[in-house]
């Protein structure tokens, strides 16, 4: 099977979750699959360039990164909600629709001058790879991809990364 069909067999629909009007797309399914979980993995590497570093976004990016490192021999840099790392941080703040949240990584990651591919499981507005691969390059990453199992296409966030990291490529399986 196709990898797109793999995702497609393995993604629920939750409308109203977190909030009403969300349609919640829940890869729990995805993960718990080990041949699904492993075909997503191997996709992402294959149409991503040259990396040595993979950062994966809390939570559900956690568990895609690790599979994309342990698949390349490469680390994972975590990109935290505030508050979780003992530091020292790097942070960066951004606009919600409604306030602002605030994303950190870690110092002791080994970050410098390193090609890091950004992963995440579902790209929506992409008011948060924006944010995390501003992050990633203050910290003194080199970002030079970003991979997604879903892209909700409708939401804009491919245009709205372009507008912000013009010439960073943008792979949804
Ligand atoms: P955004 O910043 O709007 O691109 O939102 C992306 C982040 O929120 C990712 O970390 C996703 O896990 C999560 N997310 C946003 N919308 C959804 C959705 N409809 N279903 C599942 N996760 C979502």
């Amino acid at each position: 099977m196709e990898v797109a069909d793999l995702i497609a067999a393995h993604v629920v629909d939750v409308p109203d979750f977190p909030k009403p009007g969300v349609l919640f797309k829940d890869l729990t399914p995805l993960f718990g699959d080990g041949p699904t979980l492993r075909a997503c993995a191997d996709a992402i590497v294959a149409a991503a360039g040259p990396f040595d570093l993979v950062a994966g976004i809390e939570a559900r990016g956690f568990i895609v990164a690790a599979a994309v490192a342990y698949a390349t021999g490469t680390g994972v840099i975590p990109v935290r909600k505030a508050g979780k790392l003992p530091g020292p941080t790097t942070t960066i703040t951004y606009e919600l629709e409604y306030g602002t949240a605030t994303l950190e990584i870690p110092e002791r990651a080994g970050l410098a001058d390193r090609r890091v591919l950004l992963v995440d499981d579902v790209l929506a507005t992409g008011g948060t790879v924006v944010a995390a691969s501003e992050l990633l390059w203050r910290g003194g990453g080199r970002v030079v991809g970003v991979s997604v199992v879903l892209e909700l296409a409708a939401l804009g966030g491919r245009s709205r990364i372009a507008n912000t990291h013009s010439n960073l490529p943008i792979h949804a399986l």
